[in-house]
């Protein structure tokens, strides 16, 4: 192992780094719906099985229950101190005194706590996730008295909340069960705030209540997408009901308190919740998002008089077949910023999907361009990546990865050149040895790992990658002694279990590698993996080891994506599209050191108005003719030569992302791809002059912007000293002086 002699940069600090490295959390990893400055604690649920397993059997996903918590989990520890019971159900009774929320079912929260340390800051965070649990009299008091047993088999019904995560991605799907987690995450973690701001030196009281003018100074909560947006009616019910605070207080105090980032534009993620089943479920939340609408549409109607539309168009509301709430209506309403992932993405949610907001409150929109920690996605995963910078420009852009641009000067260093690409090779031996290992499958080193890794969707266009590989394969079979510059094509990823045509996805793919890894007029030219179980820790392997990133989305439905960025850290050049954070990529990079192709938003935009026909391309293009009639006839499924007839169809008569439309140019860039790869010197150069560009993709970089513009939290210059190290007077208290 190679190591810094600059400034003690020892094999020891970088175990010790490294150990602590695990902590490390991308800004939206995982659900995070409240934090308390400056102290922040980060909000979810523990559920009892993640995201599933996927295996695939002939070809086929097939899912199995990821019981994670099946050896006991040592970094979590039980507050069960802090359980806070959770209200579902019930009815509302209306009185001189208020409105009160009455027999309902209690459900209790049990907070889990884990610790997130800093990157070698002196500082631990807290992650409170909370899990379900049944009261003891759940089911007895009042009910079923005569059937214990009963009683107790049934208190599972109640702790099934936390039982396990739905595995959609870009999908909104109504269930009841789903729509009791976000409640049950929201309600927890608005009473936990509650309680540690009245604990605290600013929740002093005038004889008998709580003062909450300071809340929105003291309290921050960013709203990551609209799954906990029913924190809006329940900070409201909070202060009306129980604190007794006059609407219009309780209001101004919310709207300063949330924020909402938004993380996708495609409208069946967005979500819209029945009305019966809210007031089934939550019937006070109901007449409170009631009088919200109605205050707000009133707004509206004094600005804009007679304009039907706009109101309807604005509505919380959603009249038709079924009454539907836009929780994102609710979320730009109670919130005082709202924000996109990336500059592209913010812009459409500016002009497009919520452009009558945008013109009522044009400055409550602001970006917030994604990141990725650069703990993890480079000196965990890449470490002789990650020592090769810090020789040449040093350690301290671990802390701040702008510094990477000192690499610039390296770009013509001939010896860096080689370094950097010595490590790369190194890496994809090492995936190979792991491929062998692990799934017995044998992959050429020395071959372009050509890398699309990510949740399948039609909007990613892993089939434009597909009819790619078909035409690479079919080229070869037509000149097999023409020169073609050897690829491992390796795609991964999880379909959503109901995704019918994800699935389907997902077995082409495989029916494809069958073919094409079997040929032997093919050898070791062009190989296909379907990599099974995509996920973190296999993200950390593969990324490292791949030359090509593939982020080829339809220009303005992916938000940012984060992929891209990881991809960029670690030294693989780009194919993709002008989408979502490639853009500032391409920016940060040049355009010239990415290779970019297809159409732009406004070429989409364009497109959607003359009407898209796939037809016509498909009788244009002789390959691509070629690629989708041996899909339609079978040639990649000889036992069921219809099998995907479902795909072929979509991409004919239904296709939203326009595979088509981009294949051509995709297939050009392609080429222009197997060109540059054959010149290594030139590539690693461009691999040098992306890497030196990646340091706006900090995650470092996004939170200080968020902490800065919306949560208007400044950093301190206290210095914290190592906890082996006594504190200054006055800097030994919890910062709201409460022990939680
Ligand atoms: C980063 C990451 C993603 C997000 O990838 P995109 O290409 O941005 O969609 C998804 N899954 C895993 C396991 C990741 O590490």
């Amino acid at each position: 192992m190679r190591l810094s002699t600059s400034s003690g940069w020892t094999w020891k600090s970088w175990r010790k780094s490294r150990r602590m490295l695990g902590w490390a959390t991308g800004v939206w990893a995982g659900w995070q719906p409240a934090s308390w400055t400056p102290w922040p604690h980060w909000g979810g649920i523990r559920y009892e099985y993640g995201i599933f397993n996927q295996k695939i059997r002939d070809g086929w996903q097939v899912e199995e229950a990821d019981d994670w918590l099946r050896h006991g989990n040592p970094w979590e520890k039980a507050r069960p101190e802090y359980m806070l019971p959770v209200h579902f159900y019930g009815r509302v009774e209306h009185s001189a005194s208020g409105a009160k929320w009455i027999d309902t079912q209690v459900v209790l929260a049990l907070p889990y706590d884990t610790p997130v340390p800093g990157y070698m800051n002196n500082t631990v965070n807290t992650m409170r996730l909370w899990s379900a649990r049944a009261p003891n009299d759940f089911n007895l008091r009042d009910f079923n008295v005569g059937d214990y047993i009963q009683a107790v088999l049934d208190r599972n019904l109640a702790e099934n909340i936390s039982r396990v995560l739905y595995p959609n991605d870009n999908f909104f799907e109504g269930k009841e069960l789903r729509l009791k987690q976000e409640y049950f995450v929201v309600a927890a973690t608005l009473q936990d705030i509650i309680r540690r701001f009245k604990a605290s030196k600013f929740g002093s009281t005038d004889s008998v209540r709580t003062v909450f003018d300071s809340f929105p100074d003291q309290v921050a909560i960013q709203l990551n997408d609209t799954h906990p947006a029913m924190a809006i009616p329940e900070l409201m019910r909070i202060f009306v009901d129980i604190e007794k605070l006059p609407w219009d207080k309780a209001w101004d105090i919310t709207k300063r308190t949330f924020a909402y980032t938004n993380h996708t534009v495609l409208p069946e993620a967005l979500e819209r919740w029945p009305v019966d089943l809210v007031e089934k479920l939550l019937p006070r939340h109901l007449q409170i998002i009631y009088e919200i609408n109605q205050r707000h549409l009133d707004h509206i109607a004094s600005l804009f008089p007679n304009d039907v539309g706009r109101l309807r168009r604005m509505s919380l509301i959603e009249e038709g077949d079924t009454k539907r709430i836009n929780m994102a209506h609710l979320c730009i309403v109670g919130s005082h910023a709202v924000n996109g992932v990336a500059k592209i993405h913010s812009e459409i949610v500016k002009s497009q999907v919520f452009e009558d907001f945008a013109e009522l409150e044009p400055e409550k929109f602001q970006n917030k361009t994604n990141g990725i920690t650069p703990r993890r996605w480079l000196l965990l995963c890449n470490p002789g990546l990650a020592e090769l910078i810090a020789e040449k420009i040093g350690e301290d852009y671990v802390r701040d990865l702008s510094q990477l641009t000192k690499l610039h000067k390296f770009v013509d260093d001939d010896l860096f050149i080689r370094e950097v690409a010595k490590v790369k090779q190194e890496n994809k031996v090492k995936f190979a040895l792991y491929l062998e290992k692990e799934y017995k499958v044998k992959i050429n080193p020395s071959s372009m790992f050509d890398v699309h890794v990510k949740r399948i969707h039609e909007y990613k266009r892993q089939l434009m990658n597909c009819l790619h590989i078909i035409t690479m394969y079919n080229r070869i079979r037509r000149d097999p002694a023409k020169l073609f510059v050897p690829r491992t094509v390796i795609i991964g990823g999880k379909a959503a279990p109901g995704y019918h045509m994800a699935k389907m996805i997902i077995k082409l793919i495989n029916a494809v590698a069958q073919v094409v890894n079997n040929d032997p007029v093919v050898g070791s030219k062009l190989k296909v993996i379907f990599l099974e179980n995509y996920r973190v820790s296999l993200a950390e392997k593969v990324i490292p080891a791949t030359d090509l990133s593939e982020q080829i989305s339809t220009a303005g439905t992916e938000a940012s994506g984060t992929g891209n960025m990881k991809f960029m850290l670690n030294g693989a050049l780009t194919i993709g599209t002008m989408d979502g954070a490639n853009v500032e990529m391409a920016e940060e990079a040049g355009e010239e050191n990415l290779f970019i192709f297809g159409m732009r938003v406004e070429d989409v935009t364009e497109l959607d108005r003359k009407g898209y026909n796939a037809q016509l391309y498909y009788d244009r293009l002789p390959e691509l003719k070629q690629a989708v009639d041996q899909i339609k006839s079978g040639f990649f499924s000889p036992d069921d030569p219809n099998l995907f007839n479902d795909v072929v169809n979509m991409l004919f008569h239904h296709d939203r992302f326009k595979v088509f439309a981009d294949y051509e140019a995709y297939v050009k860039c392609q080429e222009k791809v197997s060109e540059l790869y054959l010149n290594s010197k030139a590539w690693t150069k461009m691999v040098i002059r992306n890497i030196a560009a990646a340091g706006k993709f900090s995650s470092d970089r996004t939170i200080k912007e968020y902490a800065r513009d919306i949560w208007h939290v400044e950093p301190s210059d206290l210095k914290i000293p190592p906890p082996n190290e006594p504190r200054d007077a006055g800097q030994d208290k919890t910062p709201n002086g409460t022990a939680a």
